[in-house]
């Protein structure tokens, strides 16, 4: 066993602290409160290769492991969730799925401008009635000789109008129930899609999360990834490996939520001392220490897991459920510990703890990762 990152893996979290410090620091706060894309940004994540990360160079992807992507997750979570949360859309569940279950040519068509930020993807599961329970598909694929004809609604989706290629999930054969379910590749623009109004959200309040609409949205056959009926085992892998990504994302907004934590207890002063020689702060910031230590070891233990092509639905479960749980706590001791300035918005605390609580919803709520760990444990 070693604990040591490689000379690769440092210079990564070194280029994604310096990104994230330099590039998404400014302005993040006006962004937040205006509820502002991160556009210029996710450009330039783009030109230095966070959009595309694991994707084979020969894609136009920086062929990285999934290690190295959860030290950059980390830093970017750090500063702006909003950013990383398009970053793990975009890498974890759009590129890894076409790469992974796509065509050849969906490969040349998509992936490569995907890889390189030219433009973004977006993952369509969710519906208005169909969210834990993902089996409950409404939207319709009606398969129609050559094409597939799309009917119906998307709720809650992250790149919603920012995105160019959207994978939606879709109802086939109502009768095979899930597994009459697929995924398709669908393009903005394409006639009869429509993209609903911007959710106006608690955090992550940079990143455009949308309602999307089809009606009668022909969908040609070659744009199905994987064979007929594939769609809702596509979607649970996919999700499996998107976890870490948000696990990662949950550890970064934590991480920085208790290192301006640390910084304040030694310049803040009460009763003639720094706060943080109080013991009350001191043991809090021991406690907020020792739970982001074990969440990073959770997170890179589940991408030990893929990059050695190991089972991760298990270990990306645990790393997704403990990183949400504690991202939460430690974000609120980040601002109880600011007292009255954690309050407001220049000290990023604040939004830091808002952002932290999607973590414990999206991509399996907290409930269901327990649901999912259960039933490993139980051999179910
Ligand atoms: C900002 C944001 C971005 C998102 N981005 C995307 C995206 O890009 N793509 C996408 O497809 N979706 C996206 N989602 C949707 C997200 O994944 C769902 O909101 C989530 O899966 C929960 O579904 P739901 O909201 O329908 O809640 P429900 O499924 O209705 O759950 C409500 C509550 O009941 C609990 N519950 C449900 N079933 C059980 C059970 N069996 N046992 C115990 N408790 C249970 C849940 O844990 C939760 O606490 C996003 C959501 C948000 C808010």
């Amino acid at each position: 066993m070693n604990f040591n990152l490689t000379e690769e893996h440092l210079m990564i979290r070194d280029a994604a602290r310096d990104f994230a410090r330099n590039e998404l620091l400014p302005g993040v706060i006006e962004r937040d409160e205006k509820q502002k894309f991160p556009t210029e940004q996710v450009k330039k994540m783009g030109e230095l290769g966070f959009l595309g990360m694991m994707v084979d160079p020969k894609y136009g992807g920086g062929g990285m492991d999934t290690i190295s992507y959860v030290l950059a997750i980390e830093e970017l979570s750090k500063i702006d969730a909003s950013a990383s949360v398009i970053m793990s859309v975009n890498n974890s569940l759009v590129c890894w799925g076409i790469e992974t279950f796509g065509t050849e040519a969906q490969k040349e068509k998509y992936l490569k401008r995907l890889a390189t930020g030219e433009i973004i993807g977006a993952f369509c599961l969710s519906e208005p009635e169909a969210g834990s329970d993902a089996t409950m598909q409404r939207t319709t694929a009606k398969d129609k000789g050559d094409y597939y004809l799309l009917n119906g609604t998307k709720n809650w989706i992250t790149n919603g109008n920012t995105a160019s290629v959207y994978l939606v999930i879709a109802q086939t054969h109502p009768e095979k129930k899930h597994r009459g379910i697929n995924a398709l590749i669908v393009e903005k623009g394409m006639d009869g899609f429509v993209v609903g109004p911007k959710e106006n959200k608690l955090g992550i309040r940079g990143s455009d999360t949308h309602s999307l609409q089809f009606n009668d949205v022909k969908v040609p056959k070659e744009n199905r990834i994987g064979e007929d009926g594939f769609g809702f085992t596509f979607a649970m892998k996919t999700l499996a490996g998107g976890r870490i990504g948000i696990a990662s994302q949950a550890l970064g907004i934590a991480s920085g939520a208790y290192e301006l934590a640390l910084k304040y207890s030694q310049q803040r002063k009460a009763f003639g001392r720094e706060i943080s020689k109080h013991q009350a702060i001191a043991f809090k910031l021991a406690d907020m220490a020792t739970e982001i230590e074990a969440a990073r070891f959770l997170c890179l233990k589940a991408a030990f897991d893929k990059d050695t092509k190991q089972d991760y639905s298990l270990s990306g479960a645990m790393a997704k459920l403990y990183a949400a749980e504690m991202a939460m706590r430690i974000t609120v001791e980040a601002v109880q510990i600011h007292g009255g300035y954690g309050y407001v918005k220049e000290y990023h605390v604040e939004r830091l703890m808002r952002d932290a609580k999607i973590t414990q919803i999206y991509e399996g709520t907290s409930e269901i990762q327990k649901i999912v760990i259960s039933r490993g444990v139980l051999g179910k």
